[in-house]
């Protein structure tokens, strides 16, 4: 009799058989947010992505960048660098959901807020830095979006499946769909039957032609709230895919190029 746990990466293997077997390959990329500097939990992180040579994309917020984070990516090419808005404050007016690009603030500051992000992060990682942004808590409105490229972004990031692949003109949009953390307890794992229910979920959609089979399948981390569960899971699911023909990373630099 199998467990759970084994039954369900049993499951993940047969997606990415099937996808082995019309000759693609399933290709995923790797978000982690609320980054501002180095610390036991980063080392962790980033020792996970050189064990299993899976590039990462770290969302850093810019107005809490703590210099001795410039140092320690200096050489850690695996890892990106994208822009986690400005300083992760709440800006939603009452009764709307947490945001801080919109709601309350008037569009104009939010774009002098994301210039100025912008500035310090390429300022410091240089050509490590994508000009990507990954909007706190996944939420930013549209007139801000239509905005971003008078700045210089070419991406944006947010979760789930993307309604479009460019919501404003050069504008390349790629999300996460999975986000193991069980945000009702504090920091906890959603569980092993759900978390792989959503990967196999995204892939199959894509393979069949349900969902844009061009976005990549996208895992997104928090290393400084997942608790131990999380990260036992982040790390089998990476050496799972890191033994599976079919499967495969993209690191930012070659999703937005
Ligand atoms: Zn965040």
């Amino acid at each position: 009799m199998k467990t759970l746990s084994a039954k369900a990466w049993l499951w993940l293997g047969h997606e990415l058989d099937a996808w082995a077997d019309t000759g693609k390959s399933a290709d995923f990329w790797w978000r982690d947010d609320d980054a501002t500097g180095p610390g036991d939990s980063l080392d962790r992180l980033v020792g996970l992505s050189y064990n299993w040579d899976a590039p990462l994309a770290l969302a850093v917020i810019p107005s809490r960048l703590e210099p001795e984070l410039i140092d320690f990516l200096q050489n850690r090419t695996l890892i990106t660098v994208l822009q986690h808005g400005y300083a992760h404050e709440n800006h939603a007016v009452h009764g709307q959901r947490k945001l801080e690009l919109g709601g309350s603030r008037a569009s104009g500051l939010t774009i002098v807020d994301l210039e100025r992000g912008y500035q310090i992060l390429e300022q410091h990682f240089a050509n490590r830095f994508k000009p990507v942004l990954v909007p706190p808590w996944n939420r930013i409105d549209d007139q801000v979006v239509s905005r971003l490229n008078e700045i210089g972004f070419n991406g944006i990031s947010t979760m789930k499946v993307r309604r479009k692949a460019y919501p404003a003109p050069g504008i390349l949009q790629v999300n996460a769909h999975l986000d193991p953390v069980n945000w009702r307890h504090q920091g906890g794992f959603i569980g092993i039957y759900l978390a792989i229910a959503i990967l196999i979920q995204h892939l199959q959609a894509r393979r069949t032609g349900y969902r844009d089979i061009d976005e990549p399948t996208g895992i997104l981390t928090h290393h400084l709230v997942q608790n131990e569960a999380v990260w036992h899971f982040l790390e089998d699911l990476l050496q799972f895919l890191s033994n599976h023909p079919a499967a495969s990373w993209l690191d930012a630099a070659t999703i937005w190029k």
